[in-house]
């Protein structure tokens, strides 16, 4: 059983000068001593023009995971996290919830944010941070292939906007005969845990992060965690520097203006260069894969050497 034994709330409005002057609000609460759990929720009013991203940030700095726009609560505790989120310590100090300010409409975005934080009772908690599987995959291994061997490169799970866990996306990817998928959630470093955690998986499987900015996506693949709170040309210069530091590859994700459909969607810094890679087909071709392809082709024109 928990117990809660602090609570803490925030209420207010975002406005578009907000947005102007960062994509980031920040929520700080004090925990005076470690706790076992801490669960936030938090709801928002502003029409369908308002859309506010949730994450959270530790004591300790580090960055505990992040669910965008599409989980309404999520929980940390010890021995177990709601996906997208890390499990471990609960330290005392100064908890970080950070609002994403994706879509601010003229009238602003009402919002309400509650935390609490939980002690476990006598009863101790048997969760663990990642589900069980069944482990039925080993007989179906396919053999590594040589010459040309097919994949996905850009698969969201649970831990971010996708509907499958980690395991069921493998069981997909063997239906489609692939050999490989990188799972690459938006901003969250939970899915390492995960996809470094499973022995021996029947495909080949790429920790990865989609880092989602509201001006850019960009795939990393490898497991290392971006800080994605970046919007100025600069700010996405380093980024690729920083991955090539730590020996990873960068793709700009799906660069083609859906406008409204998708949020930050489209690179806005389209005169930047030094990444590796172009994902040139994202979703149906008719979400304007074509813009995609067009740009990869300008690349190649100019004489870079950039893999679709
Ligand atoms: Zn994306």
């Amino acid at each position: 059983m928990r117990k809660e034994v602090l609570r803490w709330e925030f209420q207010g409005v975002l406005t578009p000068r907000d947005k102007d002057e960062d994509d980031y609000k920040y929520l700080t609460f004090n925990l005076p001593q470690a706790c076992d759990a801490i669960e936030v929720s938090y709801e928002y009013q502003g029409g369908p023009k308002c859309v506010l991203d949730i994450g959270i940030i530790d004591p300790k700095g580090l960055f505990r995971g992040w669910s965008g726009s599409n989980k309404p609560k999520f929980t940390i505790s010890v021995e177990a996290a709601t996906p997208g989120y890390v499990a471990g310590e609960i330290p005392p100090g100064a908890w970080s919830i950070i609002l994403g300010l994706a879509k601010i409409p003229p009238d602003g975005c009402k919002y309400r944010v509650l935390a609490s934080a939980f002690r476990l009772g006598e009863a101790v908690s048997t969760g663990h941070g990642f589900e069980e599987h069944s482990l039925k995959w080993p007989k179906r291994k396919q053999a590594l292939a040589s010459g040309w061997i097919k994949g996905d490169l850009h698969v969201h799970s649970h831990h971010s906007d996708g509907k499958q866990s980690i395991p069921e996306l493998v069981d997909m990817a063997l239906e489609q005969n692939l050999n490989y998928i990188a799972i690459t959630d938006h901003n969250t470093r939970s899915q390492f845990y995960e996809v470094l955690g499973i022995k021996d998986p029947p495909v080949l499987l790429i920790p990865g992060v989609e880092v989602t900015t509201y001006r850019g996506h960009l795939n990393i693949w490898g497991g290392d965690w971006f800080d994605f709170r970046r919007r100025r040309r600069e700010d996405f210069v380093s980024l690729i520097n920083e991955a090539h530091s730590r020996g990873l590859l960068v793709s700009v994700d799906h660069p083609r203006d859906l406008g409204e459909l998708c949020i930050g969607c489209d690179f806005q810094f389209k005169e930047v260069r030094g990444f590796d890679a172009v994902e040139v087909w994202n979703g149906p071709w008719f979400l304007k894969n074509w813009e995609s392809l067009a740009w990869w082709h300008s690349l190649l024109s100019e004489g870079l050497k950039v893999t679709a």
